[in-house]
């Protein structure tokens, strides 16, 4: 059982489903080649691929590229099926900070055989998550700056106002696929300079109003 918190209060959530956006940045798709999508990409991390912040990465063996991709985190508070745009934040309890952990040469290889590459993507401690600030907190959530530091140096630096699906088109549209349930979490997506990181790299993800997350590689 994984437990999510909103910062500063008792309140915790059991962490359902990890629904991630892909390629919801026009220049994130541009750096890694890929072809602009019709339709939302969208794949799931499980529960167990959690990593509290504070918490060390853990490159699974098998892979000798992993990459960072600094994401903003939505945590569902009501539960929804074909949620309207208008409505879509109601359906929020808190904005958090994550990463979205990718193994790149497995999800190539993976890509280049057609299969799905999920692999790539849900291993243990791929998904590093900083706590919750309530939803009520932030004004807009498609306009905040996020930055991401390695070893002291930025890496990453957009914001939300660049995403092509806003958070309520995301929640949205994810929710005519999947029921939104509480304790469901969304990762949005990643600006570009995503990039490898290595056994001993610090990193360091921001997000203006919501907070921080830190997290090492083993
Ligand atoms: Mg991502």
């Amino acid at each position: 059982m994984h437990q999510v918190q909103i910062k500063n209060t008792k309140e915790t959530y059991t962490v359902g489903k990890i629904i991630c956006l892909g390629q919801n940045y026009l220049d994130h798709i541009r750096e890694l080649g890929s072809k602009m999508p019709d339709r939302a990409v969208i794949f799931c991390k499980p529960p167990s691929s959690l990593l509290a912040n504070g918490g060390i990465i853990k490159i699974p063996d098998y892979s000798n590229d992993c990459h960072h991709e600094l994401e903003l985190a939505l945590l569902v508070g009501k539960t929804g099926k074909h949620i309207q745009e208008k409505n879509a934040l109601t359906h929020l309890a808190g904005y958090g900070v994550a990463l979205d952990l990718t193994l790149r040469d497995i999800q190539s290889e993976q890509k280049s055989r057609g299969l799905p590459w999920e692999i790539a993507k849900g291993f243990d401690t791929s998904c590093p998550l900083s706590d919750f600030i309530p939803a009520d907190q932030v004004s807009d959530p498609n306009n905040l700056q996020l930055k991401l530091k390695v070893n002291g140096k930025i890496r990453q630096q957009g914001n939300t106002n660049q995403m092509m699906r806003s958070a309520e088109e995301i929640i949205a549209e994810i929710s005519n696929f999947y029921t939104l349930e509480t304790g469901d979490i969304i990762l949005t997506g990643t600006p570009a300079g995503v990039g490898r990181i290595k056994t001993g790299d610090h990193l360091e993800g921001t997000i203006e109003q919501v907070g921080s997350l830190q997290v090492s590689v083993a």
